[in-house]
């Protein structure tokens, strides 16, 4: 398989529910390849498949650069049966939105289940995760629901992002008068600053 190409941040494949995989056939071993290879060439510590135009319920995850004690893993139709142990907040980056950083809450442990593929076997799987490991595979499944990061941050880091990112696209912005009302208060230094650094997050 060709090297992979990440989807645009506006790309609606980013936007919708990817589809179950039937069966794990040649070829989405062959895929699964090419997403670690993506995944090591973007620098990042997880991937999900609509990030590489391919809307189906498919990730890899490698949170061995932070927790060197975990190991790569690649999952297909993952579910999350069960959050708990709290929450924490950390700063999160995403492959798909370029430049863009932000503190997002999830929750600490999480159950899921899902079909592991290592070469050629392929298991049915239920295992507990937790810390920076449960953090990637909570962000990969929401992309798997269409879902992006900055959804998840509170406002007005939610606007700031929005908009940073739609001064980067030909189309319309998508900001109201009322979010640039709030945005023209807090828009300087901590709200910003706080949003947008270079890469100091994880990419995900
Ligand atoms: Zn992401």
């Amino acid at each position: 398989m060709s090297a992979l190409r990440l989807a645009g941040y506006d790309d609606p494949v980013l936007r919708r529910r990817a589809d179950e995989v039937g069966e794990v056939t040649d070829d989405i071993r062959a895929f699964l390849r090419a997403m670690f290879s993506a995944m090591a060439q973007e620098g990042g510590v997880g991937l999900a498949a609509p990030q590489v135009r391919r809307s189906q319920r498919i990730i890899v995850v490698d949170a061995t650069s932070v927790e060197p004690q975990t190991h790569p893993m690649a999952l297909v139709n993952p579910v999350i049966l069960k959050r708990w142990g709290g929450t924490s907040v950390a700063t999160e980056g995403c492959l798909s939105l370029p430049g863009i950083e932000g503190d997002v809450r999830r929750a600490r442990r999480i159950r899921v289940q899902a079909t592991r593929v290592a070469g050629r076997a392929t298991e049915p799987t239920t295992f507990d995760a937790e810390g920076w490991e449960a953090r990637i595979i909570q962000h990969e499944v929401d992309h798997l629901d269409g879902v992006l990061f900055i959804d998840r941050l509170r406002l007005p880091h939610r606007w700031l992002a929005e908009r940073r990112l739609a001064k980067l696209s030909t189309r319309p912005s998508p900001s109201t008068n009322a979010q640039d009302s709030v945005l023209s208060k807090v828009e300087a230094p901590s709200a910003k600053r706080e949003l947008i650094t270079a890469r100091r997050a994880l990419r995900i």
